[in-house]
């Protein structure tokens, strides 16, 4: 099959172009990611993808970057959600409820982006490599994606690619890939960069409670042996007076 594969990045490439070209398909991949942000971050991604696709013979169609169509899309279905969390960043990557929402608008986009590309251009099918990582909602992007490729008049070709996630990761730390820490768009890398906040300030405070265990734990030992040690000190001082009565007795019975 004549396969337009949208692809967010490299690493998420990696596997999901092995198994699709072992079953058989002729495979382009489509970068089409106007929601990652800032432009450095997004010709960063482009180029290490390209720079592994052309390795491996693999054509790359890149969409054009329109952050503001995103915006219009996503991002303020992610700003309502943020002002119905009140600001907290931190709750919005916490709560599906909040974060779906956006990403589905987000995947939404792209999708319709990559299955009109592919029936301009004759293809067979449309798939994606976001269904690779946990981190998504690998039910929405089917759902998009299929809604986006009936649309467009294409088949749409999803798999569930998160069982082969870890070795996506291993290959590409071994390929020396640059690797992102956050999904792509301002959001996310707010959300990201809580989420690793929280980790460090859950880290410190269960490294301080343990501390304190221990504290209190040596204070209750040094307790015991300050006990042990007075009643040393009275036994031996019970005998000294024992044996001090003993001697005077002693004396006594001498002097008569
Ligand atoms: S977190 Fe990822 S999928 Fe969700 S809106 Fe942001 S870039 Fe899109």
């Amino acid at each position: 099959m004549k396969l337009l594969l949208h692809a967010c990045c490299g690493p998420c490439s990696l596997e999901p172009t092995r198994i699709l070209r072992a079953a058989g398909h002729d495979l382009t991949i489509a970068y089409l990611n106007s929601n990652i942000a800032p432009a450095a971050e997004y010709v960063r991604r482009r180029d290490t993808l390209c720079a592994w696709a052309a390795g491996e013979r693999i054509p790359v169609i890149e969409g054009t970057w329109e952050p503001e169509a995103w915006e219009a899309a996503a991002g303020r279905v992610g700003e309502t959600a943020l002002a119905a969390a009140g600001g907290d960043v931190l709750r919005c990557a916490m709560e599906t409820s909040l974060r779906e929402p956006r990403c589905r608008a987000c995947y939404r986009l792209r999708f319709e982006e990559a299955a009109r590309l592919a029936a301009e251009q004759g293809f067979d099918a449309v798939g994606t490599t976001l269904s690779v990582s946990p981190y998504q909602f690998t039910d929405v992007i089917r759902e998009e994606l299929e809604r986006a490729a009936a649309q467009a008049g294409v088949n749409a070709l999803f798999e569930d690619y998160r069982p082969f996630y870890d070795e996506a990761t291993r290959r590409s730390r071994e390929a020396g890939m640059y690797r992102q820490n956050f999904c792509g768009c301002r959001f996310s890398e707010a959300e990201a960069a809580a989420e690793r906040a929280e980790r460090k300030r859950l880290r410190a405070a269960a490294r301080e409670a343990e501390a304190a265990a221990h504290a209190e734990e040596r204070a209750a030992e040094e307790a015991a042996r300050t006990a042990k040690k007075a009643e040393r000190a009275a036994y031996a001082e019970k005998q000294a007076r024992k044996r001090a009565a003993l001697k005077a007795l002693r004396e006594q019975q001498r002097d008569r």
